[in-house]
């Protein structure tokens, strides 16, 4: 085996002996080599700077560009360097490892965007979006919404309409990753014939045609990666620019944003947890106590740090390739084309709850004690182990917020899936009754009055489009 350089001198962080790499191919292990070089000759320096000066990572997506990262999972044919959800996994966890969080969060954002068009090609959409990527034109997923926070798959300060062939769109977002910066953004709004919140559309929209305030982005970690609010403000946009068919949204959830961006985030709290450990293991093995003739690393107890941290972050690493291996068996690569009503990735959505769940759990704990073996020397800033640290800690809070996954997953364990209910649109006869059985007559009356009258408002609603 050749020995492992990082520029001019021999590799310090944890050996690739410790990587899973029966998972990838010769051809990604290049391209992983080509990130690693390009992280060390310029990435990880502007990781500082995004840091310190809230600035979006340009340069370092422009050089994901020139090496075709920015289509790693588009189609040959189309300009992409045509890879799989393996891949993608390595990528985003070896920019995060190496060189900057920041600019892996946004390029987990660029390829949700570039592969929620993708699911649903078009001939224009392939001109205008995908074909250029070979040019840095970089995307974004605007999906969160401030009206229900971290439930970012229900968009109420949202529509659509029908206009002069094409649709008129509205939309907030409370947090989109590039706002103000990306060439174009994949929002998701209600359906022009909304019937009902899991009635959702997407839809492409200009980078001109949006409102971002960067100036509000100020955050603990991942400070480069600017997810500032968004408006679209009632931007007409052609007939084209709609992905899928109308009412497609749950479907490229549950198809193709979900899985994208659980599998790339998972890998990207990786990354971070195995910077924190090469930091740890650069400074562990260097520093000596001269009283006692050892290396912090000669500790027992710094092993044993480093020791169940590997392991730990190991058991994710193989969590998250498992399911994006998964995925590209059932996509025969990333090459198959499925049509509206069709699914393959969706059938592994409660695995990729999981990965994201276990990845995002273990980078906190990781970069803590990886702060502890390093001492108060990893509390300057001249380590970087502090902004690994606070990097890490926005995996546990981003959408699927840890809370809400192990829900997801408990629930549907006990329940089944049907209960989740994700749009509110199931009625919990158990937890009515347990309430109105603590009512007395009189509260029971008054419910029942308030209830009738809803019901006379709601019927006389449905009954007007009938008499008009
Ligand atoms: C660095 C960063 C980048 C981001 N980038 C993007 C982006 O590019 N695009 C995008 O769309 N969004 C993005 N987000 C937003 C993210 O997806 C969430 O929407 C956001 O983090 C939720 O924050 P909130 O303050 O609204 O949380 P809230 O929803 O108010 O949550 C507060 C607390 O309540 C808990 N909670 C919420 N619902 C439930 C429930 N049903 N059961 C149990 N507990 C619950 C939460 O887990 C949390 O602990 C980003 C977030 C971060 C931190």
């Amino acid at each position: 085996m050749t020995e492992q350089m990082w520029g001019g001198e021999p590799w310090w962080g944890v050996g690739e002996e410790w990587n899973p790499d029966w998972f990838l191919t010769d051809r990604q292990k290049e391209l992983r080599a080509t990130l690693i070089e390009l992280c060390e000759q310029e990435m990880r320096a502007n990781a500082k700077r995004s840091d310190d000066e809230l600035l979006y990572p340009r340069r370092n997506l422009e050089l994901l560009g020139e090496h075709g990262f920015l289509g790693l999972t588009v189609p040959e044919e189309y300009g992409g360097l045509g890879e799989n959800h393996v891949a993608y996994s390595m990528v985003c966890e070896t920019i995060a490892r190496y060189g900057c969080a920041s600019t892996a969060m946004c390029y987990v954002m660029h390829i949700g965007g570039v592969n929620a068009i993708m699911l649903r090609p078009t001939d224009e959409l392939v001109e205008r979006y995908i074909r250029p990527l070979r040019d840095g034109k970089i995307g974004t997923l605007s999906y969160s919404d401030p009206e229900t926070g971290s439930h970012f798959w229900y968009p109420i300060s949202s529509g659509a309409e029908r206009v002069n062939g094409g649709f008129k769109v509205r939309k907030k977002a409370s947090w989109t990753t590039s706002a103000g910066f990306a060439d174009f953004y994949v929002v998701q709004t209600t359906s022009p014939d909304f019937s009902g919140y899991d009635d959702l559309s997407v839809f492409v929209i200009d980078g001109e045609d949006v409102e971002a305030q960067p100036a509000l982005w100020d955050a603990l970690g991942l400070r480069g990666n600017q997810s500032g609010p968004l408006e679209v403000p009632d931007v007409e946009i052609p007939e084209s620019q709609i992905v899928g068919p109308v009412g497609d949204g749950a479907a490229s959830n549950d198809e193709s944003v979900d899985p994208w961006f659980l599998i790339g985030s998972s890998s990207v709290w990786n990354g971070i947890a195995l910077g924190a450990l090469d930091i740890a293991k650069r400074h562990t093995t260097r520093k000596r106590h001269v009283d006692v003739g050892l290396r912090v690393a000669d500790y027992p107890t710094i092993q044993d740090y480093v020791g169940e941290a590997v392991i730990d972050t190991n058991a994710c690493r193989v969590f998250v390739l498992s399911v994006a291996n998964a995925m590209d068996k059932a996509t025969d690569d990333n090459t198959k084309l499925l049509k509206p009503g069709e699914f393959a990735r969706a059938d592994f959505l409660h695995w990729a709850w999981q990965i994201k769940f276990a990845a995002a759990k273990n980078v906190a704990h990781v970069v803590d004690k990886m702060l502890h073996a390093c001492g108060g020397s990893g509390y300057k800033r001249d380590m970087e182990l502090e902004r690994y640290l606070r990097d890490a800690k926005a995996g546990w809070v981003m959408g699927p917020t840890n809370e809400v996954l192990r829900q997801f997953v408990g629930k549907a364990v006990l329940l089944g899936f049907d209960v989740l209910d994700y749009w509110n649109q199931t009625f919990n006869r158990r937890a009515v009754e347990n309430e109105v059985k603590k009512l007395d007559a009189k509260g029971k009356r008054e419910l029942a009055e308030q209830l009738i009258s809803q019901a006379d408002e709601q019927e006389a609603k449905q009954a007007q489009p009938a008499a008009s």
